[in-house]
């Protein structure tokens, strides 16, 4: 089997990768002084020349990008390629505003599908591999995205897209697939329905490998699928904004290597803008350094992580960011304390008595924040009697205090009561701001 798909990059020492990142900051800074009115003024106003980059830890004197800066130039006003070099569209759905637009040359979707060929290579699949890409196709970068870097490594594509659920599992079985690709809340509803129609996914199909994204999930989350499922499932990551689904985590599942040739990271503070110690955790911020089309430097991802840049023991060179801890603006504050959704999923996958499904419902009663969590218990421990319920109920309250140092209190509900999601899962409603 093949262990890298381009070993000569994957492999590189770190010194050498370092050079390479600043060759190429370099080069773009420069690139983009001279052809984008974007970054020139935005360059201007910061007093930067790209004369004054002269390691790659002078990145810190570039200005930030946020989303905003897309929507405010929506179409197309930061792209560095005019419309005779892009090859394609995707676009985000905006769930505030507009959406937002991102362009790719040849080249880009290039750069996109090898960084995919790589990070399949490294968590073991390649020719002879049936993927179920069971991500959404169309304007969403997800289904396309994993498609092309499926093929390219040779395994066999099953362009399944998202919904019909019956029938996506009976490919899965027909055509004996061996990996898929999903949100981990569908993958949860995969599994749930297949338990229906009297399918055991782990005895019944070939399915071994899960390439689980586009939202945040927590380890424990991970065990009670690989467990229940008979898979090893990996995280992918990447953003829209930056092409699409772009790495994944190695065979060795402690973090997803990000390839450095193609982004350089940082991991700050999103209050003051500065870097974190490293190991710490902070607001990811990444600077795509081969972009054709729509280049971005320092964008502000607002997902928080924490980023480890020893080597990994699979002898990669690449730093790894850690799972995806929640959103900056996910972030719940609740009675002056910060509260992550993230937390109160792992802090209820610990418990077995606990189902898969969770809701948090915040509203304001008076001046206090009141959070209640609405938990699924696990079929097996549903009981008749009210005392066994109550019983559950408050050592469930008593794991989640502890965990999130913060008054909660939790309603027990019926096994398959919540609302399931096909694609990203909704599970924190916020009644203070609607
Ligand atoms: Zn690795």
């Amino acid at each position: 089997m093949v262990r890298y798909w381009n070993p000569q990059v994957e492999e590189m020492p770190k010194e050498e990768l370092h050079r390479l990142q600043y060759k190429l900051l370099k080069t773009l800074v420069y690139r983009l002084y001279s052809f984008s009115p974007f970054y020139h003024d935005r360059m201007k106003e910061a007093k930067i020349h790209p004369d004054d980059i002269r390691s790659r830890e002078d990145i810190a004197k570039l200005p930030f990008m946020y989303k905003k800066d897309l929507r405010d130039n929506y179409p197309d006003h930061i792209f560095t390629a005019s419309q005779d070099e892009l090859v394609r569209y995707h676009v985000s759905s905006g769930t505030t505003g507009k959406p937002t637009v991102v362009g790719y040359t040849q080249r880009d979707l290039e750069n996109w599908t090898e960084s995919l060929a790589r990070a399949l290579t490294s968590l073991g699949l390649g020719r002879g591999d049936v993927i179920q890409v069971s991500y959404g196709y169309g304007l969403f970068t997800g289904g396309l995205g994993l498609h092309y870097g499926a093929e390219r490594i040779g395994a066999t594509v099953i362009p399944a897209s998202i919904g019909n659920t019956e029938r996506q599992i009976e490919l899965l079985i027909d055509l004996k697939a061996t990996a898929i690709a999903c949100t981990p809340s569908y993958l949860l509803h995969i599994g749930e329905v297949a338990e229906k129609m009297g399918v055991n996914i782990a005895k019944d199909t070939r399915l071994r490998t899960g390439i689980l994204g586009a939202e945040p999930w927590s380890e424990k989350m991970r065990n009670r699928m690989q467990d229940w499922l008979g898979i090893r499932a990996f995280d992918i990551y990447g953003t829209s904004e930056l092409s699409g689904p772009l790495f994944t985590e190695c065979s060795e599942q402690k973090g997803i290597h990000v390839w450095g040739d193609f982004a350089l990271t940082e991991i700050i503070d999103p209050a003051t803008g500065e870097p974190v110690s490293p190991g710490e955790r902070g607001e990811l911020t990444m600077t795509i350094l081969q972009k054709e089309a729509l280049p971005m430097i320092r964008y502000r991802i607002g997902d928080i992580t924490t980023m480890e840049e020893d080597m990994c023991t699979c002898g990669r060179s690449h730093p790894r960011i850690t799972r995806i801890q929640g959103r900056v603006d996910d972030m719940l504050i609740i009675r002056g304390i910060n509260v992550f959704p993230s937390q109160v999923e792992h802090a209820l996958m610990s418990i077995p008595e606990v189902g898969r499904h969770f809701m948090i419902v915040v509203e304001r009663k008076g001046a206090l924040d009141d959070m209640l969590v609405r938990v699924e218990l696990a079929k097996e421990s549903f009981s008749d009697k009210i005392k066994d319920i109550i019983n559950i109920r408050k050592m469930v309250e008593h794991r989640l205090q502890n965990a999130l140092n913060v008054k909660v209190e939790v309603e027990i509900v019926e096994p398959g009561s919540l609302p399931r999601f096909e694609g990203k899962a909704k599970r924190v409603i916020d009644k203070r701001v609607m």
